[in-house]
């Protein structure tokens, strides 16, 4: 790869009220809406409408992608990756860990996304700008992002993909935007009050091989739901978690087969839906 001259790239500061927050889960109170479409951090959508703003009176338009390429939930992000991965082997493409396992890109020529929860863009923070690798455009954001707080992260690739890096410290650019546009905090006193840090990760049941119940995540979770899916017992997002649809689909799957009652996936399940241990 050549060296490129926008290679600023600077390490995300996360602001405060992310803390005990999902990737891709975010409450609605912290976003605000992202100038051009879609949705970022509150502080993130900030920075971008004052570098908007500077921008345009530049002469350079700057306007996310589309209104996906803002903030991204969990289910969006997945719904996307699966579209471009899948977990059968294929030789030379490149990979991604997802949900423990190795995905590959199903073509060369896909752009690369990140797995489900790992992205800039599941915490509000990113952004990727329109024909970013436009020759006048470019040379607008190497001069200026810095002063908005915005770096890039994955370089030469992503020329497009900003991500707010200054948390909760806006350079002085960024302040007097929010200052003269009198943008404050959300109210959302039990967010950020001193309430202990939930874990980021919500702690995974032990998958041993065995029976899958409610409460269990993981690869084969993921399996028996897009099996179920197949069979038109499941309608949620394969998202590798044990919850009340699965949960709903797997009860539904077992009285067709006359199985009995119970949400348990056990052996007689798995063993039809070719789950194996
Ligand atoms: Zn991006």
């Amino acid at each position: 790869m050549g060296k490129v001259d926008w290679d600023y790239v600077k390490p995300v500061t996360q602001p405060r009220d992310l803390k005990g927050t999902q990737p891709g889960k975010l409450p609605e109170s912290l976003l605000r809406p992202a100038v051009g479409g879609g949705k970022l951090h509150w502080l993130a959508a900030a920075a971008w409408a004052a570098m908007v703003e500077k921008a345009k009176a530049d002469g350079v338009e700057l306007k996310p992608v589309s209104s996906g390429d803002t903030y991204r939930s969990f289910d969006s992000q997945l719904a996307a990756f699966r579209q471009r991965y899948q977990k059968e082997p294929i030789p030379g493409a490149s990979t991604r860990t997802f949900q423990g396992v190795k995905w590959y890109k199903k073509s060369p020529k896909l752009a690369s996304l990140a797995a489900p929860g790992t992205s800039q863009h599941n915490t509000g923070l990113a952004v990727d700008v329109h024909t970013a690798a436009e020759p006048k455009r470019l040379k607008w954001l190497i001069a200026n992002v810095k002063d908005f707080g915005f770096s890039w992260e994955v370089v030469p690739e992503e020329p497009w993909h900003l991500r707010y890096c200054d948390g909760d410290n806006p350079p002085p650019a960024v302040k007097a935007y929010m200052e003269k546009n009198g943008i404050t905090a959300p109210a959302v006193g039990a967010q950020t009050a001193s309430a202990p840090a939930a874990p980021s990760e919500p702690v995974a049941a032990k998958d041993d091989g065995g029976d899958l119940d409610p409460g269990d995540s993981g690869p084969r979770v993921a399996k028996l739901q897009e099996e179920l899916t197949e069979r038109g017992f499941y309608k949620g997002s394969i998202d590798g978690d044990f919850g009340p649809k699965t949960t709903d689909a797997v009860v539904a799957f077992k009285q067709s087969k006359g199985y009995g009652a119970g949400p348990r996936a056990g052996k007689r399940v798995l063993d039809e839906l070719g789950i194996g241990a």
